[in-house]
């Protein structure tokens, strides 16, 4: 019987384990392997770090038997606690087989809709994890541009964005990508992939650079909130239908929108650009963020002064008591 790692959260919704935490996860987290046979720069599971085995970017994995933990997240679903389960399989010789076992025992167990992130070499792989029952697939970019994704990845961004491109053409609405700010692009850079990621109807689910101990960038600097906001407004703004023409750059940050202010206000007035993104149901309590440390996606609505406060921190508007009011940097 395999083992699965399922997050704290995951586990404390399931019932496997007890947890003191102000929000619980609507996803099911699940990490399949471990040790991955690639060395992303930032990911405890990398082959190179020295990370602890049971970490995945800020979060805790305790492991349970597969059998039981497809039970008791099918139990969950069936409550309404969950609405997704979502599988993050660790590149290794096994990851395929593993894949399909563990989708098979999820989907056996239940029709809870399941996204997997597993190596994908191609289009068929993917159909046959669509096939096989998955809702959808993620393949992940994390970096916006191919500089980036050399310096923080091993392969190759083109030859990654041409696949997701075409599973997102030929299955349409089951693909998403994972975007990480903060691994040092512009936010020019970060919001183009963005728009150009939703033109071709890949999900994106934006995530903050972490540093980890024991990985290679654990002493770098996790992005300011200020850019991180930024980057949520034009990845809410554009996922509304604006433009990618309205957004206005400096050296590469955004400085400006090129909207009316009344437009810009009731669009991001409730902070759900602010909230988390990504597939339907997954918000990922915690996974960038210390509970009561910067809160870069929210794993809830926001109250209407944390939306007020998240607006403020993007640095391009002030909020005066009602209104939204843009000033300029
Ligand atoms: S967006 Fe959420 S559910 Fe989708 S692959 Fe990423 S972590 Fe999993």
């Amino acid at each position: 019987m395999s083992m699965w790692k399922l997050s704290a959260g995951t586990a404390c919704v399931a019932g496997k384990k007890q947890l003191k935490t102000d929000v619980l996860p609507t996803t099911a987290y699940i990490m399949l392997g471990e040790k991955c046979l690639n060395n992303c720069r930032f990911c405890a599971q990398s082959r190179d770090s020295g990370a602890r085995a049971n970490m995945l970017s800020r979060v805790t994995w305790p492991e349970i038997p597969g059998q039981e933990a497809a039970e008791a997240i099918h139990a969950a679903f069936q409550a309404g606690r969950l609405k997704r389960a979502c599988l993050q399989v660790v590149r290794n010789p096994q990851s395929w087989q593993e894949s399909l076992d563990a989708l098979a025992s999820l989907t056996s167990e239940s029709s809870i809709p399941v996204c997997i992130s597993s190596t994908i070499d191609s289009v068929e792989q993917a159909r046959e994890l669509i096939e096989r029952g998955a809702e959808r697939i993620c393949i992940a970019l994390d970096a916006a541009t191919p500089k980036i994704f050399r310096q923080v990845k091993d392969g190759d961004w083109t030859r990654r964005w041409e696949l997701l491109n075409r599973c997102a053409r030929e299955l349409p609405g089951r693909a998403s990508t994972h975007l990480m700010v903060g691994l040092g692009e512009t936010e020019a850079e970060m919001v183009s992939t963005i728009a150009d990621c939703l033109v071709q109807g890949i999900t994106v689910g934006l995530f903050a650079f972490t540093p980890i101990r024991g990985t290679a960038w654990f002493d770098r600097q996790p992005p300011s909130i200020g850019q991180y906001r930024r980057v949520q407004i034009a990845h809410f703004l554009l996922k509304k239908g604006c433009s990618r023409t309205v957004f206005q750059y400096c050296d590469g940050n955004l400085t400006g929108i090129n909207l009316p202010s009344e437009q810009i206000e009731s669009l991001l007035a409730d902070g759900a650009a602010f909230e988390t993104s990504g597939c339907p149901d997954c918000n990922r309590p915690y996974y960038n963020e210390r509970p009561g440390g910067v809160m870069y996606n929210y794993p809830r609505p926001l109250n209407r002064t944390e939306a007020e406060q998240a607006i403020v921190e993007s640095e391009i508007f002030a909020v005066k008591t009602k209104s939204v009011e843009r000033y300029c940097l």
